[in-house]
């Protein structure tokens, strides 16, 4: 059976056009490639990128503070919205072409359409084209999710705040997770009044409590005003801004609500169930290790598979999906040990397993230290960062690693190298510490501040 193309990609984000380019460029297959948005996806264009560059707008209200306290005659203005909006702009559009560039060179067809799936060798474009491939490749990431709360849809997500014509003055942020977290923190050194509402018992579930609860205690000295333990009961327009009664019975007006809610993946529509795909809980298509899915020749990589949520976990699976389909290697995406970073002002890095996880597998010790770094004791600030390890009793490999610093996101990159090797404890003491460096008391743990 003759087919159009070898390869037809749904979604030109990070992994759907890696995958793309890669069977292309380096295989002799013939490949297409559908968006109907913009290429780059979530992590380029609402995501990872314009997000990065907010954090560093917001770092400079801190950094001024600092160089004054340094002797700097530094007479900090106003922070200019539309003429960083401006120039997030032109950035996005030149990253954008980029990706464009990329597929063009590389022989991909792109296709700026929707497209869905109408049988397991066929996608459908939005213009009522019907596209045949032997290999259909969904990336279709996923979308922010609402809560279902009467009037709701009064607040925005992260996908809006980048195109607000002004900067709110108060905002509530809603969730506990990676974006409401990053987002408070941005806009709170933006200089809008931020509040925070997170349903658990401390922000940023999932990850070590000692490290959430730092991160927890820094936000609010600097000015974020978190409530854990609280939601969202109503919310109306009112005053020119939105009213909203907590469920602690606070009742509070701001200028925005953002939703940090969650992502769910994007397969409404796609023509998925018809064809027999398996759907999970919250809507993911359900893959085998190879990231096949139950239709032999529809597979599906990055957020749609609801695995790990993270852009180069994305790329690793679109690279791997290349190797095993068009390479004759069959490949798994490696899961295991995955750094990443929270872009928390400090930032959190982390790697491997906390010591909530660790000490429910095996006997463990925990290297800890918490200290204000040279650079902001020096002008007298009480700011720490934490640095912490956690070592097998029994193998001595160390197991987890979290950060929480500047530039923590940097130093667990490296960490992450050590730790993903099966570096031991006695490996990193065995390692001359660079001074002075914050990261340098990783090498210089000595003794275990507790067993578990
Ligand atoms: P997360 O799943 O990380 O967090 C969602 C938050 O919303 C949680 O705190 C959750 O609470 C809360 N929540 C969920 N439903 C409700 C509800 N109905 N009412 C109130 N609160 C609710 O999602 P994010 O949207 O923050 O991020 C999505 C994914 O994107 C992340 O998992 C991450 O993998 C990725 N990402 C990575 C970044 C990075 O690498 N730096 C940056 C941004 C995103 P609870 O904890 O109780 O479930």
């Amino acid at each position: 059976m003759s087919f159009d193309y070898d390869l037809f990609v749904i979604g030109g984000g990070s992994g759907g056009v890696r995958a793309a380019r890669v069977a292309a460029g380096d295989t002799s297959a013939t490949v297409a490639l559908a968006e109907e948005s913009r290429l780059g996806g979530t992590c380029v264009i609402r995501g990872c990128v314009p997000k990065k560059l907010m954090v560093f707008a917001s770092t400079y209200s801190e950094a001024m503070r600092e160089a004054q306290d340094y002797g700097w005659n530094v007479i900090p203005g106003g922070f200019s919205w539309p003429k960083f909006q401006t120039r997030l702009e032109t950035e996005l559009d030149r990253l954008e072409e980029i990706y464009g560039n990329l597929l063009d060179s590389s022989g991909v067809k792109v296709f700026d359409q929707r497209a869905t799936l109408a049988d397991p060798h066929t996608v459908q474009l939005a213009d009522g084209t019907k596209i045949t491939a032997k290999h259909i490749l969904v990336a279709t990431g996923g979308w922010p999710v609402l809560p279902d709360l009467p009037n709701a849809d009064l607040g925005i997500t992260s996908n809006e705040i980048f195109h607000l014509p002004e900067l709110p003055k108060s905002i509530l942020i809603v969730g506990g997770g990676y974006i409401a977290c990053e987002f408070a923190c941005i806009l709170n050194g933006l200089g809008v009044k931020v509040c925070q509402y997170y349903r658990g018992a401390q922000i940023l579930r999932g990850f070590d409590d000692e490290a959430r609860g730092h991160i927890a205690e820094h936000m609010k000295r600097h000015g974020i005003d978190l409530h854990t333990g609280t939601n969202i009961l109503e919310m109306e327009k009112r005053d020119g801004g939105i009213w909203v009664k907590s469920t602690t019975g606070t009742e509070m007006t701001f200028d925005q609500v953002m939703f940090a809610t969650g992502r769910n993946p994007n397969t409404k529509g796609m023509g998925l169930e018809q064809l027999g795909i398996e759907i999970g809980r919250r809507g993911e298509i359900v893959v085998d290790d190879y990231s096949q899915t139950a239709v032999p020749s529809i597979y599906a990589i990055g957020d749609v598979t609801n695995r790990v949520q993270l852009t180069p976990v994305a790329i690793r699976e679109g690279m791997a999906f290349v190797e095993t389909v068009f390479k004759g290697n069959p490949t798994k995406p490696d899961h295991v040990l995955i750094p990443s970073a929270v872009f928390t002002q400090p930032e959190m890095g982390t790697i491997g397993l906390s010591e909530e996880e660790a000490r429910d597998l095996e006997p463990i010790e925990i290297y800890c230290t918490s200290f204000r770094p040279m650079q902001q004791a020096f002008i007298g600030r009480d700011d720490r960062v934490l640095m912490k390890l956690v070592v097998s009793q029994q193998t001595r490999k160390v197991l987890g690693c979290h950060i929480v610093a500047d530039h923590a996101g940097e130093m667990i990159q490296l960490a992450g190298v050590a730790i993903k090797m099966g570096a031991t404890k006695e490996d990193f003491d065995r390692t001359v510490a660079v001074h002075p460096t914050i990261s340098e008391e990783l090498v210089t743990l000595k003794t275990p501040v507790r067993t578990a």
